[in-house]
């Protein structure tokens, strides 16, 4: 028999999953890139025992996905799951924390779709799929939001009326389960030095910044959505919002065009015509291509010098996702715009992707971190169903 914590991650257009046991060693990864697209890449040392179910039903939906998944692990011989985890994008205001999912905090959850329209529906369909399978089961949402919730209310706040902040229209910062894995492990990188100014670039598809002191957020560049702040693989990031204004009262475009523009048309594929991805950017010879990749260095560059200010200065800056641990050309460019901050970058050790790729003369230690946001996710369900057993326990 094999205990379990299943993580799941469900993407406004993938899929994750993740199988854990109970000292959190990873069992099982599996990873549908494209939901309707028969594919899976699945790893870990029950991967074999879930491969002859075969692949995901081709151009299927999201709830024949969910519901082909779930019964799919079900079938696997030996295991008992204790506990499921969720990445749920919004916890709101009230949220600081995973939290067990029942119906007063499913009702809640609801309430948030609005905020977050493109992933909170998939994140609960997922909860929903699980519950017909497993109506017992401890649910746990892991927040994308929470780990923001130690900013001080200044970073948090817009300068709008202040009926709009009380009504939530507030900066709540996105990446959280990112953040908060980085953070549990910055210590063994930095030693006591962790808990000093630390600077994460989250430079994935989606990317943003976040500044840590005692290895909490103090500020982040995501705000109230995900479009917020860096220029990203389809999203625009910070524009002026006198843009939006322009295209909606002189072009005439409807708010959902504005949306899909600002949202899927922009960033990197908007300003390089060719793709979203960092790869064939970086292959490419067109010059559009080349200016997309600089204004992406140029924004992280930028909006760094306004999280160094937030911190007071700075002593470790670190790079993960997807652009931020494997292109090394990405991080040359950043650094050398950082140079001024007293950051200096080891060529060599860039080059080759080592943990620390800062000279050794260099005021500010430059680390490259794989995240891992399925680890935070089971970490904090473990967490709060060991909690919650001991509680059960000591009420005895
Ligand atoms: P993520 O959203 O974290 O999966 O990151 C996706 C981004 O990482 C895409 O822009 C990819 O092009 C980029 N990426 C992944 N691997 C590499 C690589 N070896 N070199 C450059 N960029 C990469």
């Amino acid at each position: 028999m094999t205990e379990a914590i299943l993580v799941l991650n469900a993407g406004s257009s993938s899929l994750k999953f993740a199988l854990y046991d109970l000292e959190l060693a990873p069992l099982c990864r599996g990873d549908i890139e494209e939901i309707g697209r028969a594919n899976m890449e699945l790893s870990g040392p029950l991967a074999d025992q879930l491969k002859p179910y075969g692949s995901p039903p081709e151009h299927a939906d999201r709830d024949t996905i969910n519901a082909w998944l779930v019964a799919n692990l079900r079938k696997l011989p030996g295991l008992v799951l204790r506990a499921a985890g969720h990445r749920i994008v919004h916890g709101g205001r009230r949220f600081r924390g995973a939290v067990q999912i029942d119906a007063d905090v499913l009702a809640e959850l609801r309430s948030l779709v609005p905020l977050a329209p493109d992933h909170q529906p998939h994140n609960l369909a997922m909860v929903a799929a699980v519950a017909a399978q497993w109506p017992d089961l401890p649910q746990v949402a892991c927040f994308d939001t929470a780990f923001h919730r130690t900013q001080p209310r200044l970073a948090e706040i817009f300068p709008l009326p202040r009926a709009l902040t009380d009504a939530g229209v507030l900066r709540y910062g996105f990446h959280g389960l990112s953040y908060q894995y980085i953070a549990s492990v910055l210590p063994d990188y930095l030693g006591a030095a962790a808990n000093g100014r630390v600077i994460i670039a989250h430079l994935g598809n989606g990317a943003s910044l976040c500044a840590l002191e005692n290895r909490e957020s103090v500020a982040t560049t995501m705000g109230f959505t995900t479009v917020e702040g860096l220029m990203m693989g389809t999203r625009s990031g910070s524009i002026d919002p006198g843009v939006v204004l322009h295209l909606i009262l002189q072009e005439k475009m409807t708010a959902e065009a504005v949306a899909r523009l600002l949202n899927k048309e922009s960033g990197l594929l908007g300003v390089s015509g060719i793709s979203s991805d960092v790869r064939s950017l970086e292959a490419s010879p067109d010059p559009h291509a080349a200016e997309a990749l600089e204004l992406f260095a140029y924004r992280v560059i930028r909006e760094t010098g306004s999280l160094i200010a937030a911190l007071g200065g700075l002593d470790a800056f670190v790079f993960t996702a997807g652009i931020g641990e494997n292109s090394a050309n990405m991080r040359k460019m950043i650094c050398d715009g950082l140079e001024w901050a007293g950051l200096s970058l080891d060529f060599r050790r860039n080059a080759a992707s080592e943990k620390r790729i800062s000279t050794e003369a260099s005021k500010i230690s430059v680390l490259v971190i794989p995240t891992n946001e399925e680890m935070a996710i089971a970490t904090n369900t473990r967490q709060l169903i060991c909690r919650k057993a001991a509680q059960a326990q000591f009420s005895q």
